[in-house]
């Protein structure tokens, strides 16, 4: 529908009226609208026009903050309102007016600014252009789909906006000013609506209008949901965080925390890359756990073991030999080869850092001091010290460990001691490495070993705990044995033996005093003047007291003694002690051992031979009776088979030369023939027993008594030969402690007796025999005179 022109046409006219300059709000013509005022000025306004026609000019202040505002301070387009109802608010001074828009009117000048604004306007007349119909639906369609549009991004419009756009012919002027009135936009937008007096630039200024607003609510509506999406993850995981603390704390721990620190130990943890993998992996996987369960303890465990390994830690050796042979000297008397070989070996160590040399193996007796050179060793080098003690060990996994899954796992031994020393370059002293079980599981326990000590692998040893290789090649590794015969060979082939023999009683008495008796004060408390214990009440602890290859009981007695002494000195009864052979009894009791007991007088059928067992040398006696029967041969005592071997051996000799000593032929068929060992409990084995074992069976059978002051050691052979043994020194101290004083050796060990020194062999009578002819007439009291 066309609009003619003309119609609606109001005269332009003017008018004074009073004026209200309104704060950020426009009004536009045919809307009402309500808004509170305040100020004094704009009371007074309302006041003045309630009092006539209750019309009156508004016009928006340019500035909103203006107080007071003057004739320049106003827009100079406003509207001329009817007032339709004033409200006064509880508010001071506040009145809520409702207004009625009635034109566009224009300020030509204000005239009054007190008590109120008073204004001459001149009324615009609502200009209604004529335009077809087509213009008119053009015009139409595009505000309804701009109206579309702010609706489908969540604009609300008034009802009557839909009610106009719903009519079968749309008054597209109607509809445009609607739009002016309804359309959501600021005061300054629609102060310009306001202006636009000719219906044209009306309607193009409502659609650039409309569609700028259009725009800046999308991109604001899109920046709301960006914002609305990022707060709202955030707001998630602030809740899921708080929730996890929660039961965290509920739970009594923090996995969470613990393990942004190992995370943050990690940072500036030193060790292969391997390592650090698969330290973050595990860590990893524990930050997933549940706080206090056995799970997460286990991990908890496995990391901090992987935190604590000295993986690239290395102590500081010390390279000066003289000084390494200084501390050698001074932690332990005598052992001059052993002490030089040490240094030999270290010296080579030294030259040749990288070198895979072999490992020390020290032999010997228990007590003589191995193990605390092993730690001598370490103290010389300026090296951490860690003992394994492997007696009796006969599992892998003892020196492997097991997975960390197995309940209360760790790592094995080898691990742990590298652990326990804080350093990758320890003295590891693999103690009684002989001492490893020798059933199956032994076996794999020595295997272990071997690649522990096996340079080509110990680089990267495997423990079951760690899961990742252990470098074992920095490592100093020292073993004690007390013997080599159960050391499977692959390992001893990787040792560098070195023997450690028994001490003679003047050794022993030099340790004792510059020693032992030092340290045992000590550890008593003692001062040097309250104690002393002179050479000769050492010498008898040693003789009476003890007995034993090295000074392990010594040594404990004198700690006894220290102990009584400081008892005594604390109770007051004495200030000091001076220790004599008379007092050891009030000290160490009645005497253990009395050799002189040991010399009883000639008997038949019993000789003393020579032994040397793995805690050193001993005398042994060889017992034989024989007794009408058939001609059994009977061994007891606990004989190995070679000492049974060596026992029948020794009765076809005799056999052989029965004429030659005066026994009646078929003798041996019609007699029995017992051999015994006493002291059953101790196994005994080896050849060395040969003839003594004969000696003794042709005293037997010859019934001629053999004479006590001589013991004997030798292996003999069918035909009567005596041939060379070993252990001598320690055959030869046994036969000294027990007051013998002829010793019957193979003719082939006399270098070895030669070599010993005066202090053992001193005032002994060594006998050399190569043949079982060269014994008799010394053994014997008389030899048997041959057959009649
Ligand atoms: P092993 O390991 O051979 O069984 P230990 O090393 O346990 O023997 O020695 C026992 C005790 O005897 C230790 O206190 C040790 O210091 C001491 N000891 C052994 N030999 C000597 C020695 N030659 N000098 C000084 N003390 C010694």
């Amino acid at each position: 529908m066309g609009i003619k022109e003309g119609e609606n046409r109001m005269n332009e006219v003017t008018c004074e009226r009073p004026l209200v300059a309104l704060r950020g709000l426009v009004v536009m013509p045919d809307v009402s609208v309500n808004f509170d005022i305040s100020r004094k000025i704009s009371v007074s306004a309302i006041e003045e026009a309630m009092r006539h026609d209750q019309t009156l000019f508004l016009a928006a202040q340019k500035d909103a903050e203006i107080e007071d505002p003057g004739p320049e301070d106003v827009y100079t387009i406003g509207t001329m309102v009817r007032i339709k109802q004033i409200l006064k608010l509880p508010q001071k001074n506040q009145i809520r007016v409702t207004v009625e828009g009635r034109a566009r009117v224009r300020i030509l000048d204000i005239y009054q600014t007190s008590p109120h604004l008073k204004a001459e306007g001149m009324i615009l007349p609502a200009a209604v252009p004529a335009f077809s119909a087509a213009e008119a639906e053009a015009m139409q369609r595009t505000l309804a789909s701009i109206v579309e549009d702010f609706e489908k991004i969540g604009t609300k419009f008034n009802p009557e906006l839909h009610k106009i756009l719903e009519l079968p012919s749309v008054n597209v002027v109607n509809l445009t000013n609607q739009l002016c009135a309804n359309l959501p936009v600021k005061w300054q937008d629609r102060q310009r609506l306001l202006e636009a007096v000719e219906f044209r630039d009306r309607y193009i200024c409502l659609c650039r209008i409309m569609r700028r607003e259009l725009e800046v609510l999308k991109i604001n509506q899109e920046i709301q949901q960006k914002v609305r999406v990022r707060l709202d993850k955030n707001q998630r995981e602030y809740i899921l965080r708080e929730q996890m603390k929660e039961i965290r704390e509920e739970l009594g721990d923090d996995v969470q925390t613990e393990a942004e620190e190992y995370l943050e130990k990690l940072q500036d943890f030193k060790a292969s890359d391997e390592v650090k993998e698969k330290l973050e992996k595990e860590i990893r996987r524990f930050q997933t756990m549940a706080g206090n369960t056995s799970e997460s303890s286990v991990y908890r465990n496995y990391i901090e073991t992987i935190l604590e390994m000295p993986w690239e830690v290395m102590g500081e050796d010390n390279q000066d030999l003289n000084e390494a042979e200084r501390i050698l000297r001074e932690d332990h008397y005598g052992l001059e080869k052993v002490k030089e070989r040490i240094l030999d070996y270290l010296a080579v160590r030294l030259m040749n850092a990288s070198g895979k040399g072999p490992i020390l193996c020290l032999v010997g007796p228990p007590g003589t001091g191995k193990t605390s050179i092993g730690r001598s060793i370490a103290r010389a080098l300026n090296k951490k010290y860690v003992r394994i003690s492997l007696g009796g060990l006969h599992d892998e996994a003892e020196i492997r460990g097991h997975r960390k899954t197995y309940i209360g796992a760790m790592p094995g031994r080898i691990a742990a001691s590298i652990l326990q020393a804080g350093v990758r370059n320890p003295v590891i002293l693999l103690d009684e490495i002989d001492k490893i079980g020798s059933d199956y599981r032994g076996d794999a326990a020595f295997s272990a070993m071997l690649e522990v000590l096996d340079g080509e692998q110990n680089s990267h040893f495997r423990d079951n705990y760690l899961e990742v290789p252990l470098d074992l090649s920095e490592v100093l590794f020292v073993c004690t044995a007390n013997s080599l015969h159960t050391i499977p060979r692959p390992l001893l082939d990787r040792m560098e033996v070195i023997e450690i023999n028994t001490y003679t009683q003047n050794e022993k008495l030099h340790i004792a005093r510059e020693y032992l008796v030092d340290k045992q004060m000590q550890e008593a408390g003692l001062k040097k003047r309250q104690l002393q214990i002179s050479d000769e009440a050492l010498m008898e602890i040693i003789m009476s007291y003890t007995r034993e290859a090295g000074v392990r009981s010594l040594e404990r007695r004198i700690g006894e003694i220290c102990r009584k002494t400081a008892r005594l000195i604390l109770e007051g009864e004495r200030k000091s002690v001076r220790v004599s052979p008379k007092m050891l009894p009030k000290f160490l009791g009645p005497k253990k051992f009395d050799y002189n007991k040991i010399n009883e007088r000639n008997e038949i059928g019993v000789v003393r031979g020579l032994a040397w067992t793995s805690v050193g040398g001993d005398t042994l006696s060889v017992e034989v009776n024989t007794m009408p029967g058939k001609g059994k041969f009977e061994l007891t005592g606990q004989m190995g088979n070679v000492m049974k071997e060596s026992a029948m051996a020794g009765i076809s000799y005799l056999r052989s030369v029965s004429d030659q000593f005066g026994i009646e032929e078929g003798y041996f068929e019609s007699h029995d023939i017992h051999i015994h060992i006493p002291e059953g409990a101790v196994p005994k084995d080896g050849p060395s027993a040969g003839v003594t074992m004969t000696t003794a069976m042709l005293s037997a059978v010859t019934n001629i008594p053999v004479r006590a002051d001589v013991a004997m050691t030798g292996e003999i052979t069918l035909r009567g030969r005596v041939l060379p043994i070993g252990g001598l020194r320690e055959k030869t101290i046994a036969a000294r402690i027990a007051g013998i004083d002829t010793v019957i050796v193979p003719e082939k060990n006399k270098s070895d007796i030669e070599e010993l020194s005066e202090e053992i062999t001193g005032g002994m009578h060594f006998i050399y025999a190569s043949t079982m002819q060269d014994i008799l007439p010394v053994a014997l009291e008389h030899m048997p005179s041959a057959a009649r």
